[in-house]
């Protein structure tokens, strides 16, 4: 099973996709700026984004930008199902609803009815947070998948298939076990995601393990990592767990070294510095980012571009050879431009 959001296939044996929510309201909010900011987040790799759709002032910004955006654009919408009625007609390429916060059933009917008619994809999105009533004694998991399996049946009674699952916990586990439980039953495709994770490094150890226990098992179509930080950290994130899965070859590798009392260049404040301009270029390379010369040049060695330092001079290396002897402030340019002009 496959579905579609816009030209973005999700499951089916597509690549996994990442992606993360707008992190403000759009009310007030210049649409061509957040449009200029998809653009940004994408070029890091984020393949879909979802905004929440809360009122009728949405519908212009929210018309605006799924009709720019160079990515599917997802409307978040929770108890009001004429919000999701409005956001399929501004051109939403999916939505995400939870039936059990819509409210009676036909109202959920008419949305996906709609959803058909627009060629709309649905995130059935339900949270261990909000769980739906009449399911008591069952564990978390048994809950999220047993009422999923209850709304995809409304759904396919209604004909409709172009969907997506979450199943999704501030706890790892239960995470784990739903998305398990739900794929030995089906294979409709399932958007990952810990809930409320927490701050970057917190989020990004859960969410690793999450995440990369059910990939690694083939469970999993699409993922956020949620944050409680910045959406460029979070795509961050979530590439780099597809990359280490081996689940997305393309895209630039950082390595760096975490710094000691041997530094004779400031690693972690130029990796700092560089680290989403690097992650922004449309490059399959492996750029080391080295703190003195014990094992820069070794590194080097191992590294379409490095960079490492001995005092205020900086070398910067391509495949192993010395290219040329910068100083430090000229490094994050000297560096830029060896790339480019590879
Ligand atoms: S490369 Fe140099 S500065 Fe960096 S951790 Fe190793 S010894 Fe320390």
């Amino acid at each position: 099973m496959h579905a579609e959001a816009g030209n973005l296939i999700i499951g089916g044996g597509a690549p996994v996709s990442v992606q993360t929510m707008f992190d403000s309201s759009l009310h007030g909010l210049d649409p061509a700026s957040v449009v200029e900011r998809i653009s940004e987040l994408h070029a890091l790799g984020c393949d879909i984004i979802r905004f929440s759709f809360i009122d009728g002032e949405d519908a212009r910004p929210f018309s605006y930008i799924a009709a720019h955006s160079v990515i599917p654009v997802v409307a978040d919408i929770h108890f009001d199902y004429k919000m999701a009625l409005l956001a399929i007609e501004c051109g939403a390429d999916k939505i995400r609803i939870n039936p059990g916060n819509i409210g009676a059933k036909w109202k959920t009917e008419e949305v996906v009815r709609a959803a058909e008619a627009n060629g709309c994809a649905i995130r059935i999105g339900l949270n261990s947070g909000s769980l739906p009533k009449g399911r008591e004694g069952l564990s978390v998991p048994e809950i999220m998948k047993e009422s999923a399996l209850e709304y995809l049946d409304w759904f396919s009674s209604w004909g409709f298939d172009n969907v997506v699952v979450s199943l999704k916990s501030s706890d790892t586990a239960e995470t784990i076990e739903a998305a398990r439980r739900l794929r030995s039953v089906t294979d409709v495709p399932q958007h990952i995601g810990v809930t409320e994770a927490g701050s970057p490094v917190i989020s990004a150890v859960r969410s690793t393990w999450a995440l990369g226990t059910v990939l690694s098992e083939g469970i999993g179509e699409t993922i956020r990592v949620s944050m409680t930080g910045d959406m460029e950290d979070e795509v961050i994130a979530g590439v780099e767990i597809l990359r280490t899965l081996g689940l997305r070859k393309k895209g630039v590798r950082i390595v760096s070294c975490p710094r000691c009392g041997r530094h004779a260049f400031d690693t972690i404040s130029f990796e700092r510095r560089i680290r989403r301009r690097l992650l922004s270029l449309d490059k399959d390379i492996t750029v080391a980012i080295m703190g003195c010369l014990v094992n820069g040049p070794g590194e080097a060695k191992g590294a379409d571009f490095a960079v490492t330092g001995m005092k205020d001079r900086i070398y910067l290396y391509k495949k192993g050879v010395l290219l040329k002897e910068v100083s430090a402030e000229d490094a994050e340019e000297a560096l830029f431009e060896a790339i480019t002009n590879e």
